[in-house]
């Protein structure tokens, strides 16, 4: 079968019928576990063999998963095929609104490879004109994704509710805006919307290695963060957990933050703010702005990390040098403030994924929502 063979589903018809399905429970221990034969399926998911090769049929004829490498059975007798998700098979477009000087794309396959990247250039592009500018980024991806695309990632600044809608951002101006509406009626694929912050969450959750309670720290134009408990995102009745930007937590009393109120952590450490003071310093003051900032955002942090057992913190948006003067003030602030166990099970850090967090995020978005694979 080829790509353009019409009577394959389309990635909306894959939305709708897999997750929860039992080709979906398939899915998911292919996803957990990499290579596994049909054999070894049907054990795990408590499937009769003859259900595992007709699932699995349908689904190498999909284009779903792929034959990967055939291990002798004790180097005698037949060879056992293993099975996987075909990773390189599959498109994901990730659109990235969370720059100030423009709107950012790529394509990727589901293993998180970057296969082609794009972007808009704009300053401050807001309302009806950003919306344009996304849905023009997301036509030239599309068109430059050679493969069947399976769906698209957006990482939005503000606040999105789970049906997508954008219902506050400030930098983009966006109030109720029902972005993932847009874009699948325009583009008629499956689209996942959420906040940049937790989209960060999510690709610092599937790196290899990478552990099941974290939280992301982006500093922006605002200060957000994204907070995985028990391997899940915490989105909160209001869709605003980890909106941490107006936790009152600083002294710095003289400055009034944009909701009014003085000592919140953007009005430290929002991007606008700490690099205005940072440019007009001089090296000494420069150091001593960066420690101050870095003890605020130890102090605000603390008592997330120790009420939900956070064992990473992960520090992004910011230069690498910054970033190292901001997680070493903020450690020395957060000591003092947590129990032993705590202490000694933290680690914070900066991203190394740097700007292609959104991208990474997109793809564990999509595969998530399409596919239903955690
Ligand atoms: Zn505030």
């Amino acid at each position: 079968m080829t790509a353009e063979d019409v009577d394959r589903w389309s990635s909306l018809q894959i939305q709708r019928e897999i997750p929860g399905s039992s080709q979906g429970r398939l899915l998911q221990l292919l996803h957990q576990n990499g290579d596994r034969s049909r054999a070894d399926l049907a054990r795990a998911a408590g499937f009769t063999k003859a259900t595992v090769s007709s699932l699995v049929t349908e689904m190498l004829e999909e284009g779903l998963i792929v034959e990967t490498r055939r291990r002798p059975i004790g180097g005698r007798g037949r060879p056992a095929v293993d099975l996987n998700i075909d990773r390189e098979n599959w498109r994901v477009v990730a659109l990235d609104l969370s720059h100030d000087d423009g709107f950012y794309g790529a394509v990727l396959d589901l293993s998180g490879r970057v296969l082609h990247r794009d972007s808009i250039l704009s300053l401050a592009a807001q309302g009806e004109v950003a919306l344009q500018m996304a849905i023009e980024l997301a036509e030239r991806l599309c068109a430059a994704a050679a493969g069947r695309i399976i769906g698209m990632g957006v990482s939005a600044p503000g606040i999105v509710d789970a049906d997508g809608v954008v219902l506050a951002s400030h930098n983009l101006r966006w109030t109720d805006v029902p972005l993932k509406d847009v874009l699948l009626e325009r583009f008629d694929l499956p689209v996942s919307v959420e906040n940049d912050a937790n989209v960060a969450a999510l690709a610092e959750r599937d790196r290899v290695g990478a552990q099941s309670d974290l939280m992301v720290v982006k500093l922006g134009y605002g200060v957000g963060s994204g907070i995985i408990a028990n391997g899940k995102l915490i989105h909160g009745s209001h869709y605003t957990a980890g909106e941490i930007g107006h936790i009152a937590s600083g002294d710095s009393a003289d400055y009034r933050c944009v909701c009014g109120r003085a000592g919140c952590l953007e009005a430290t450490l929002s991007l606008p703010r700490l690099n205005a003071r940072l440019s007009a310093a001089d090296e000494r003051d420069r150091a001593e702005i960066l420690e101050d900032a870095g003890r605020i955002l130890g102090n605000a942090l603390a008592p997330l990390v120790g009420a939900l057992g956070t064992e990473v913190v992960i520090l992004t948006g910011v230069s690498d040098e910054v970033a190292d003067s901001l997680v070493v003030a903020a450690r020395d602030a957060m000591r003092p403030r947590l129990t032993e166990e705590s202490w000694a099970s933290l680690d914070l850090r900066i991203s190394p994924l740097g700007d292609d967090l959104a991208f990474q995020g997109a793809v564990s978005l999509v595969s998530s929502a399409v596919l239903g694979v955690p």
